[in-house]
């Protein structure tokens, strides 16, 4: 029988294990391996009620490579699906190299010690997986990810040329508690405290964090219009290079007034901050500190209630009519449908649920080319067919492009 290992038991790998466990008929016999055995096993006891699945849970540090190369041995999986964190990227590639396992993630390495994150250390496996015949699919979440897909789709479908992106991400929920991330908040609030940075006519623009908003009207009127702020975000470098004939790609998200005045005061009082402090005698990284203090993303699932509405805003040549137009093709989702479904907020959901989907090419052999690839140098179409049928529908409608006043 198939077999596929799903590593890290956070929010996200609770998605992950749900969603796979609905398609045990594509994942076979699925095992949840995480650094903390517990959480593991409290996922599988909810994927059992779920869909009456069984998953097998193991202990793994994915740090280390050799324990899990002989976890891989021992198992056999076809495909591993990396839901840890991005610091375990590079060991977990390595590891499947070894073992000869095709990998998939859904966020791009960031080494521990400097707040970066970029593709080059991923890409540099090119060569190898090639010539192991292994798969390796990076950033199969939504941003990153479905976001990519989308912009493949478009150019296969929709424009002859695309010349601008706005990828936009907005969460219209609300879990009533003061201040609180909707993922692992040291990755999170890694990304936001850096400058916002977007890609136009072949040069990277470097801004403040923040520094860039603007008001966006979003067509679901539960959502309605909300300030969105120019972020960097990993999707744009591959993006960059790999759409033809792009002049300019950005990435925005919504944040609260509420939640931009904690984060100041945070930084302001170096909470964010990842340069170890001595305290009595121990050095503590603020950050890793603060993640303790905050709630648990995993706990705000039965708290959230709105929607996420997160797509990519594209003008260019339309195949149609010849003519420059615009496109938003978007999804939005409910977080309350997502909890009744897999007790997970729609931000996990919306991040789990792609990486359940792109598993599923390479499992099903649409995206079984050998190398290390990003979803838009892929087939978008049984992706996006995907989408519909596993949770995360989508709509293409026409919109205006995206001029700051
Ligand atoms: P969580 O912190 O909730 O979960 C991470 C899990 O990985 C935890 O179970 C943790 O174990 C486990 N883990 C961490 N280190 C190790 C290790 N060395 N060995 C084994 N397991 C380990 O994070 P999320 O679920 O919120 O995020 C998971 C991933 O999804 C991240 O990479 C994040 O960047 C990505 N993401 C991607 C999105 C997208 O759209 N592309 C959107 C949101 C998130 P423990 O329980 O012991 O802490």
């Amino acid at each position: 029988m198939r077999k596929t290992l799903i590593v890290g038991a956070g929010g996200v790998g609770n998605v992950v294990a749900h969603k796979c466990a609905q398609d045990s008929e594509t994942f076979g016999e699925i095992w949840l391996a995480s650094r903390t055995k517990s959480r593991a096993d409290a996922i599988a006891a909810d994927v059992k009620t779920a869909t009456g699945v069984e998953l097998k849970t193991v202990e793994l540090n994915a740090d280390d490579v050799e324990a899990t190369v002989a976890l891989l041995r021992k198992i056999e999986p076809e495909l591993m699906l990396n839901i840890a964190l991005p610091y375990q990227d590079l060991p977990l590639m390595e590891a499947c190299l070894q073992a000869g396992v095709h990998y998939l993630d859904t966020a791009n390495y960031e080494p521990p010690e400097t707040a970066k994150f970029e593709y080059s250390w991923q890409w540099a496996y090119q060569d190898r997986f090639k010539e192991a015949g292994l798969t390796a699919i990076l950033g199969s979440g939504f941003d990153p990810g479905t976001t990519n897909v989308f912009c493949a789709w478009a150019l296969k479908h929709l424009f002859d040329e695309i010349t601008t992106v706005d990828i936009i991400d907005a969460n219209a929920g609300d879990h009533g508690l003061p201040f609180a991330t909707n993922f692992n908040p040291e990755i999170n609030l890694r990304e936001i405290t850096q400058n916002g940075r977007y890609w136009e006519q072949g040069e990277w623009k470097e801004t403040k964090p923040l520094e860039i908003g603007h008001d966006y009207p979003f067509p679901d009127s539960e959502v309605g219009t909300r300030r969105i702020y120019l972020l960097y975000h990993e999707e744009l470098e591959s993006l960059a290079k790999n759409l033809p004939g792009l002049q300019r790609i950005r990435f925005w998200m919504t944040f609260s007034q509420n939640y931009i005045t904690h984060l100041k005061v945070l930084e302001n009082v170096g909470l964010t901050s990842i340069d170890p402090v001595d305290y009595e005698g121990k050095p503590i990284i603020p950050i890793q500190f603060l993640k303790k203090l905050l709630p648990d993303p995993a706990s705000l699932g039965p708290l959230t209630k709105g929607k996420t509405c997160i797509g990519c805003l594209i003008t260019g040549t339309l195949k149609e009519t010849g003519e420059t137009g615009t496109r938003f093709i978007y999804n939005v989702c409910d977080h309350q449908e997502c909890y009744a479904e897999v007790k997970s907020q729609a931000i996990s959901y919306t991040a789990g649920a792609p990486a359940m989907i792109g598993g599923r090419q390479v499992l099903n052999g649409h995206w079984r080319e050998p190398g290390v690839w990003n979803l838009e140098e892929l087939d978008p179409d049984p992706f996006m067919e995907d989408l519909n049928r596993w949770g995360l529908p989508w709509q293409v409608i026409e919109a205006e492009p995206l001029e700051l006043s």
